[in-house]
């Protein structure tokens, strides 16, 4: 019960897991239910040759087709299938009268012939279709024409004249069914192409802004986005600050525990890092083991975030191999100043964290002359 609530979950938001092998498999099996009702309606009406023909035919579409289906032999199956209602069309068309409406199934027969090769990526699938629609309108003005001029073979008289009311309703119901289940299946594949595009998109996205390791956003994107925000301050006078932080003797730790040790708490410290911080905040892998997070704040804000961004990561415990490996980290932090450059800011930045590792590190260093020099 819960596997149908997901897959009716998974369909409603558009997610595709029926490929074309599914949805012509059922299709098939629906055509040929779809003839076994009508043959059986048309030998009750007392036209028990033509009704045997079509439930025969419908049979043929479970002993004949669905295996053309299941050996993806589609283009094969849809032309097969489309002559099939044309000539059968015609046929009941010509016995029973154009009143009984079978003449409809050469509309659906157009949704479904365009919505066959849309999803086998035929490679003609833009003309195919087409041509169909225009040779089922061609069979159409036929059959309207001669019905005009010929009557029916067969004369529904009497009481069986309600035959053809009956006719024309099952009919008109099964052509308006079928373009309803069509059109919808149209739209959920658009749905769903557009979900895998998205996530098509967004994996694209991961690769080209994202540090593999780590998860935050790469350099090339951050510099992007640090323009941004100067051309912002510019226009708004919306400041923002700039915080640099780079681990502490991470050397050792990679020479203590190993590389993969390292990698361990480079990306917990990205973690640590990334949930400290507001969603409009951007954490970014500087370079190696060096953290810059643009923060939307002014310098004061930001000093305290970074403040507590330096507790967590002291206190924060890795665990490799039964070891626990604890680090800390020093932060240099500058606030945008209107006209300044990128690089100059960076450079502030960067010279704080330079001043904060040769006193002492584990700090964040928010101006120069706060800092006393130790030893
Ligand atoms: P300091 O306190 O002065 O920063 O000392 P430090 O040892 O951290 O020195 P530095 O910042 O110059 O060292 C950077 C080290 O980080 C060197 C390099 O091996 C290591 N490193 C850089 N990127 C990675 C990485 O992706 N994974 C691992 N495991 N180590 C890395
Ligand atoms: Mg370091
Ligand atoms: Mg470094």
């Amino acid at each position: 019960m819960s596997n149908f609530r997901h897959y009716i979950g998974e369909l409603i938001k558009g997610n595709s897991f029926f490929g074309p092998k599914l949805i012509y498999r059922y299709s098939v099996i629906s055509f040929a239910a779809i003839h076994i009702l009508l043959g059986v309606l048309i030998c009750l009406s007392d036209q028990f040759m033509l009704g045997l023909v079509t439930a025969i035919i419908g049979c043929l579409y479970f002993t004949v087709i669905l295996p053309l289906a299941e050996k993806e032999n589609y283009l094969l199956t849809l032309i097969i299938c489309l002559a099939e209602v044309i000539i059968l069309e015609f046929i009941t068309t010509l016995f029973i009268g154009w009143d009984a409406g079978f003449y409809t199934y050469l509309f659906c027969s157009i949704s479904a012939s365009f919505y066959f090769t849309y999803i086998t990526q035929n490679r003609n699938r833009h003309v195919m279709p087409l041509a169909l629609s225009i040779m089922i309108l061609l069979v159409y003005y036929i059959g309207y024409v001669v019905m005009k001029y010929l009557p029916p073979l067969v004369e529904y008289t009497g009481k069986r004249a309600a035959w053809i009311n009956v006719f024309h309703v099952v009919n008109i119901f099964i052509t308006f069914a079928v373009m309803v289940v069509f059109s919808y299946l149209f739209v959920w594949e658009i749905k769903s192409k557009n979900l895998a595009l998205t996530a098509q998109n967004e994996q694209l996205d991961e690769l080209a802004n994202k540090d593999p390791l780590t998860h935050l956003y790469n350099r090339r994107i951050m510099n992007k986005l640090m323009e941004q925000r100067m051309e912002l301050l510019k226009k708004t006078g919306k400041r923002f600050t700039m915080i640099i932080g780079d681990i502490d003797d991470f050397k050792r730790v990679n020479d203590t525990y190993g590389h993969d040790a390292g990698d361990l708490v480079l990306t917990t410290v990205a973690s640590t890092i990334l949930s400290s911080v507001r969603s409009e905040d951007f954490v970014c892998r500087w370079g190696g083991e060096e953290i810059l997070v643009l923060v939307n704040d002014p310098l004061e804000t930001a000093a305290l975030a970074a403040e507590r961004i330096r507790s967590k990561i002291e206190n924060m415990v890795v665990s490799f191999d039964n070891q626990e490996i604890r680090v800390t980290m020093t932060f240099g932090i500058t606030e945008s100043i209107p006209g300044y450059r990128i690089e100059h800011l960076i450079q502030q930045a960067d010279d704080k964290l330079y001043y904060g590792k040769k006193h002492g590190k584990n700090q964040v260093v928010v101006k120069l002359e706060d800092t006393p020099p130790q030893e």
